[in-house]
């Protein structure tokens, strides 16, 4: 097992990611007594110690009050600060000197995507990655192509089990709970499958627009942003086999096997959409054709989910900020009750609620009392508004400094994920303007038809 992480250097310490959700997630594990380790923040800004010190504080005041002065202080008083330039190598040796005798740091790249390689290789020339560990942000390369080439110079850089990629998806707690509930419960795996389930769709919307991060998202659109990551790692959780041991390079293997019988998808696979008032966006193209929305039918050609649509949607500006799963079950193979199929969608069906609060529901007929025989759907609630208290940030730079790679992607998987989207990245229908606060193009219907209608994530 790979030894705990001796220091914690961040590059990007003066970024946008660090402000919103790093310094939280260290204040929070300074809470919990679980950092006790230098913290070094690399970055090109001239600042000084107090300075970023006060920025840190800043960061933390904003996501809530300060309950804990202790906390808060030994965060602080953990603080370093290296300022230069990640294309100069003065900048790794001036790290080297400050990480004094740190034998196993954990390198946090939150920079830009395009540095990602600069810096890894600065580490590897600098002496700084013997015996250390890279956590890499997202996304990791922006098609298959890539991907490879940042896999390649990290791998020879650092081995395998020593990069974290991130994909912060995996620390929720709704989506470890998938991993969980299916594989802890004995009910599930005779239907888990081609003969029972009708078709699987996934929702992860988002109310809001691309708040000021124009100029990002149209490098990215909702395809790279979160479907190739977030949304895969999802349905690979509830596609994959039972892992064949405990441990988690069994689940990473399975995980890599459903990217692996993925069908590459084709343009007549997937509606792009883009909210009206997109192009009006700072950073935006006044013709830009990036997709702030995206449906996809997938189909999975593996010996259980053979012939079973998946349904993944994502967008922004849409009607609700959720994210949902719906698995839909068969019908009854005869139908004995005039009422036994409601017109909006079937009988049975299993609801993971991801986002706000993780929830889990088995959708059931129930005879309403009388002497006819109709019934009403009714919803078995399994488990109901779970209280999230650990940021996924915490739980993901905690397991990555203590070695534990469990929630973190792996090369074959990131790749194989890729290899599905990479047939439409560039080559696809045009995005189909849809009105802020509605659920997406009406031509996104038109994909599901045939299978049935898009489910919108509920809240009872
Ligand atoms: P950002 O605000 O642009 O921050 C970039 C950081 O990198 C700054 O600290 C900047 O330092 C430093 N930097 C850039 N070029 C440098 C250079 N040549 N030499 C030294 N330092 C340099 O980026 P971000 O939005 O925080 O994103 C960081 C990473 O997190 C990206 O991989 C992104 O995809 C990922 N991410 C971001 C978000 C988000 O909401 N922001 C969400 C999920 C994932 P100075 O400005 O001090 O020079």
């Amino acid at each position: 097992r790979m030894m705990p992480a001796d220091a914690l250097v961040i590059f990007g310490v003066t970024g946008d990611l660090v402000h919103k959700m790093i310094f939280p997630a260290l204040y929070a594990m300074a809470k919990h007594r679980v950092l006790n380790v230098p913290v070094v923040g690399v970055a090109g800004s001239k600042l000084s110690l107090a300075q970023l010190r006060k920025r840190a504080k800043d960061s933390i005041k904003q996501t809530g009050k300060i309950d804990d002065r202790d906390a808060l202080e030994h965060l602080l008083s953990l603080l370093q600060y290296v300022g230069g330039d990640y294309n100069d190598l003065e900048t790794f040796k001036a790290l080297k000197q400050t990480l004094g005798d740190a034998q196993h740091p954990a390198h946090y790249l939150a920079i830009p995507p395009a540095l990602f390689a600069k810096v890894i290789k600065g580490l590897g020339s600098s002496g700084l990655a013997d015996q250390a560990r890279v956590i890499v942000e997202k996304p990791f390369g922006r098609d298959l192509a890539s991907a490879r080439e940042l896999n390649r110079i990290a791998l020879s850089v650092f081995k395998e089990d020593s990069i974290f990629r991130i994909d912060h998806y995996l620390g929720k707690e709704a989506i470890m709970n998938i991993l969980y509930f299916r594989f802890a419960n004995s009910f599930l795996e005779p239907i888990w499958n081609r003969n029972h389930v009708a078709s699987v769709q996934i929702t992860l919307a988002e109310d809001f627009g691309v708040k000021g991060r124009g100029k990002f998202y149209e490098s990215a659109g909702c395809l790279r942003d979160v479907i190739q990551n977030h949304m895969f790692q999802v349905a690979a959780l509830l596609a994959m086999e039972p892992p064949a041991c405990q441990g988690y390079g069994a689940v990473h293997s399975e995980k890599a096997k459903v990217f692996q019988a993925m069908r590459p998808l084709q343009p007549d696979d997937m509606v792009r959409g883009q909210y009206a008032g997109y192009r009006k966006e700072p950073g935006v193209a006044k013709d830009s054709d990036v997709e702030t929305f995206c449906a996809l039918r997938l189909f999975i050609d593996s010996w259980r989910w053979q012939g079973v649509p998946w349904y993944l949607r994502s967008g922004k500006c849409l009607a609700a900020t959720a994210a949902e799963v719906l698995v839909e079950l068969k019908p009854p193979p005869q139908r004995l009750f005039d009422d036994s199929a409601p017109a909006d969608g079937r009988a049975n069906y299993l609801r993971f609620r991801l986002s706000p609060n993780a929830a889990v529901a088995l959708a059931v007929r129930v005879k309403r009392a009388g002497k006819e025989f109709v019934g009403d759907q009714r919803e078995l609630s399994l488990l109901d508004e779970q209280p999230n208290e650990e940021t996924p940030y915490e739980r993901l730079l905690g397991d990555a400094m203590a070695g534990d790679g469990a929630l973190f992607t792996r090369e074959d998987a990131v790749e194989a994920a890729w290899a599905v989207v990479d047939p439409v990245l560039e080559t696809h229908h045009p995005a189909h303007s849809y009105k802020p606060g509605s659920w997406g193009p009406k031509q996104a219907d038109a994909l599901i038809a045939a299978d049935g209608i898009w489910h919108n994530p509920r809240f009872s």
